[in-house]
């Protein structure tokens, strides 16, 4: 059921996971397929060469390691920076707190994650502020509460804004002052880059972070995270809690080629400044239709607003689909490498007649 271009492939505005792999990296993915046989897990020259266009990418010589997905690359990266005895401390709407069934304590053997306020400005719009970790790290220091070790961000958030380069800055500070790590949920990655315009280092390494979890799937691969750890100390043993947790591919060309395909001519970039675009042209569409309130501006690829529960219902019977995972009834809207022009005008418009009585 296609709700208003009936000629055009279905589109949504679900998630970013909605949409398949971009052209470039289809096509590394079929070089991978047809350049004959090559060692196993990790072992052959693909993840070699991605490996090494990530360290040219980052500007320095950082450990990079594949997994499948998200979770896994958050837990693990986790797991690798603390103790069981240890906390992270989070947003209360990040990923590793709402969406990852426990990976991340499971992994690391029980670690806890300790969420920051949520009644802040900054709060409301998905972020963490150097105050809500600093009232963290010094509200306890016994024995009886879990030790905080690791500050965890994620760029772009939950909640579709950015930290920008000076509110990297500033959390890592405080990081570094209370001697904990700093850990990056980038499966935005690429469209916190793109709204900033800055160079990738200047919001991870350069920044203070320790780990990133660099997404690849929302931002046009078939599958896989990498894992890029800029404090090479911290990745002692990674690949060993890779391949214990079921998260080392056999035949990791599949998984890297096509990485391959997101570095060529900065691809990933491209990609992510679409899907922003396409997000920032949903927003403009819909920002005078009486009955929807938009919760804040996007700075990436996400739209939020609350519709009346009617037109809701009027769009999902239409065959848009779309989460409503904010408490009060709030909608998200994302868009992805691929989302067209005409998918957007042709939503915007059923938003705009669902909401009008
Ligand atoms: C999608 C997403 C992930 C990864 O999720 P998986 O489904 O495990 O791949 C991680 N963090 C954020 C913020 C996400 O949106």
């Amino acid at each position: 059921m296609t709700p208003s271009s009936p000629a055009l492939p279905l589109q949504h505005f679900a998630s970013d996971n909605y949409a398949g792999m971009c052209p470039n990296a289809a096509r590394w993915f079929m070089e991978a397929q047809t350049s004959g046989h090559e060692p196993a897990y990790g072992e052959d020259r693909w993840t070699q060469q991605v490996s090494e266009g990530l360290r040219e990418l980052f500007q320095t010589d950082c450990d990079v390691y594949f997994v499948f997905n998200g979770t896994a690359a958050n837990s693990l990266a986790l797991a690798s920076l603390c103790q069981s005895y240890h906390s992270v401390i989070c947003s209360p709407v990040a990923h590793i707190e709402t969406d990852e069934c426990g990976g991340p304590e499971f992994f690391s053997n029980g670690s806890k994650l300790l969420v920051g306020e949520s009644e802040s400005a900054s709060a409301r719009l998905g972020k963490l502020t150097p105050d809500a970790v600093e009232t963290l790290v010094t509200k306890r220091h016994d024995i009886h509460y879990p030790k905080p070790k690791v500050v965890s961000l994620t760029q772009a958030t939950e909640l579709g804004t950015v930290y920008s380069v000076e509110e990297v800055r500033a959390i890592a500070a405080i990081a570094k002052r209370r001697h904990l790590k700093v850990h990056m949920d980038g499966a935005r990655f690429a469209n916190a880059v793109a709204t900033l315009g800055c160079h990738p280092s200047d919001i991870t390494w350069r920044a203070g972070v320790d780990v990133l979890c660099f997404g690849g799937t929302k931002n046009g691969l078939p599958v896989g995270e990498a894992v890029v750890f800029f404090d090479r100390a911290l990745s002692e043993d990674f690949a060993w809690r890779v391949k214990q947790a079921g998260q080392l591919a056999s035949k990791m060309r599949f998984i890297s080629a096509p990485w391959l395909g997101l570095l060529e001519n900065d691809t990933w970039l491209a990609n992510a400044r679409h899907a922003n675009a396409m997000a920032a042209r949903l927003h403009a569409a819909i920002r005078e239709v009486p009955g929807v309130e938009l919760l804040h501006a996007p700075q990436a690829n996400a739209v939020f607003a609350r519709l009346p529960q009617p037109a809701v219902n009027a769009l999902h019977a239409k065959g848009w689909r779309f989460y409503q995972f904010i408490a009060g009834g709030g909608c998200r809207f994302m868009c992805s490498w691929d989302t067209r022009p005409e998918s957007v005008d042709a939503f915007a418009a059923d938003i705009r007649q669902a909401c009008t009585p």
